[in-house]
């Protein structure tokens, strides 16, 4: 059997005012044919997933594109052409297939379409007809109708962070080989709840998240249940199908599908009280590194997290940290270039004096002048080791670490999350021992870092990615939507912080 795989993936901010072209794909991961079993081989992702799927059933899996940018704005009308030629001309080239594996991520807009896996699944379909077509997912997609009704079987992370990606492209596999034997017949259904929760609120190792994914996979291991998809949504690409979403497929049963999808969608709206979150202020923070005896404090930068669509060099926490005088601690990561390029030119053992970061808007505070010493220069490359994405090199670009006051600040060329503990130790930096570490990130910092940590803490930030929903102005959501209109909700929580 041949399985034809590729991957247009991005999680678009339409508030962010980075340009999604070509250039912001082949700056975080750009690949085509054998260079994406190249890259994946033996990682825990899953296109990883995908080929060791394939490995194991003896099928040959055949690749077209694998294309990944960083969250941001829009993406151009001729970046997504282009992607979506690749990967239909890939298609088109791979003769004889029996089956497509797409890896998508499900909260994508161009310029020219809302919903740009609903796009692709549709192009794809008319190119393999009846044929087995198959697409994993992140749990911040925000699913369409088009989406569901091109593919055969959609198949969402269960997890965030996430961390069950190579599981997910496993299964995808599994299901294909058995709609090609003639044993599953996929029946689905599809339910919006009007809820559209903050990033913080989808942490899918508390409650309600935690109770809604245990409901999801309990109904799993029910006979005639194929595979359940709770995708928490991802606000920010403000379109009319933004917000949670419940798919349930079961193996030809459609009204057991849409008895469990009208469960969980009941379910997912009876918690949504429990999905309003209240993050702590700074300055509160700071006192609590202050007191406590021992660390690492994770203080978390919600605000600026630049895998929500944030420029990752928002000022307005380590400004509050220096001021403080705070010690022992690290800043992870200050996207900054032109502070790198500074930093390199002066060389390790320098003293420079930086307008670091607040260069990309006026969301996240203003650049803040520093004299620091250039402790290391490095290309920002290493191989995470786990649990999210191991054994994939990340890239962080040409890398400073800035000693400023008590805190070693990560200056990169990219932005990016720290998601895994070797970036810290590819810098020479031992993440465990010290006080406090501050991350620009949501809720993937947690994988690696809540075993070391001796508190998380989420600070209440501005920027691109604040849960403050109903700050941002979003202008082409189905209303009305949980947490935007309190009425609907009979209760003012939300309304208080907003006014706080
Ligand atoms: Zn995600």
């Amino acid at each position: 059997m041949r399985i034809v795989t590729g991957t247009i993936s991005h999680e678009t901010n339409v508030l962010s005012n980075i340009r999604t072209d070509l250039e912001q794909f082949r700056r975080r991961l750009l690949l085509h044919g054998d260079e994406v079993l190249k890259h994946f081989g033996n990682t825990r992702t899953p296109v990883g997933g995908l080929i060791d799927g394939c490995e194991e059933k003896g099928f040959e899996l055949v690749p077209t594109v694998f294309a990944s940018a960083t969250p941001s704005g829009k993406i151009t009308a001729e970046a997504f052409d282009s992607l979506l030629s690749d990967l239909l001309e890939g298609i088109r080239g791979a003769s004889e297939i029996d089956g497509v594996a797409l890896h998508l991520h499900g909260a994508g807009v161009s310029e020219d379409y809302d919903d740009i896996e609903g796009r692709i699944l549709e192009k794809v379909r008319e190119l393999v007809g009846e044929k087995p077509l198959v697409s994993t997912f992140d749990l911040h997609a925000n699913h369409t109708e088009l989406m569901v009704e091109k593919a055969d079987v959609l198949i969402g992370y269960d997890t965030y962070p996430h961390v069950d990606g190579y599981e997910r492209g496993l299964e995808a596999i599994g299901i294909i080989e058995r709609m090609l034997e003639g044993s599953l017949v996929p029946r689905k259904a599809f339910r919006q709840p009007p809820m559209m929760p903050a990033l913080q609120a989808q942490f899918t190792g508390r409650h309600p998240m935690k109770r809604l994914m245990e409901a999801a996979l309990e109904m799993e291991r029910e006979p005639g249940v194929e595979t359940i998809t709770v995708a928490a949504g991802f606000p920010w690409s403000d379109f009319k199908d933004v917000g949670l979403s419940i798919i349930v497929t079961t193996n030809d049963d459609q009204e057991k599908a849409n008895s469990l999808a009208d469960e969980l969608s009941d379910l997912a709206w009876s918690l949504r009280r429990d999905f309003l979150v209240k993050p702590m202020p700074v300055k509160d923070a700071i006192k609590r590194v202050r007191s406590a005896a021992e660390g690492p404090i994770i203080l978390a930068d919600i605000g600026d997290n630049p895998g929500g669509g944030a420029p990752c060099d928002g000022t307005v926490v380590l400004r509050e940290v220096l001021n403080a005088g705070l010690e022992n601690g690290v800043f992870t990561v200050m996207a900054d270039p032109q502070a790198v390029e500074k930093a390199e030119e002066a060389g390790v053992g320098s003293e420079i004096t930086v307008e670091l970061g607040g260069k990309t808007d006026e969301l996240h505070g203003s650049p803040l002048k520093v004299t620091g010493l250039v402790r290391l220069i490095s290309d920002g490359r290493y191989i995470r080791k786990g649990p999210m994405s191991t054994g994939a090199e990340a890239e962080m670009g040409l890398t400073a670490v800035l000693r400023v006051g008590g805190v070693d600040v990560i200056v990169t060329e990219k932005r990016l999350q720290p998601t895994d503990l070797q970036l810290y130790r590819s810098l020479g930096i031992e993440p465990s021992e010290k006080k406090f570490i501050v991350v620009k990130s949501s809720v993937h910092y947690r994988a690696a870092h809540d075993p070391i940590a001796s508190e998380i803490i989420e600070l209440d930030t501005p920027g691109l990615t604040s849960p403050r929903l109903a700050g941002f102005g979003f202008k082409r959501l189905r209303r009305p939507i949980f947490p935007l209109d309190v009425e609907m909700l009979g209760i003012t929580e939300l309304k208080k912080m907003d006014e706080e």
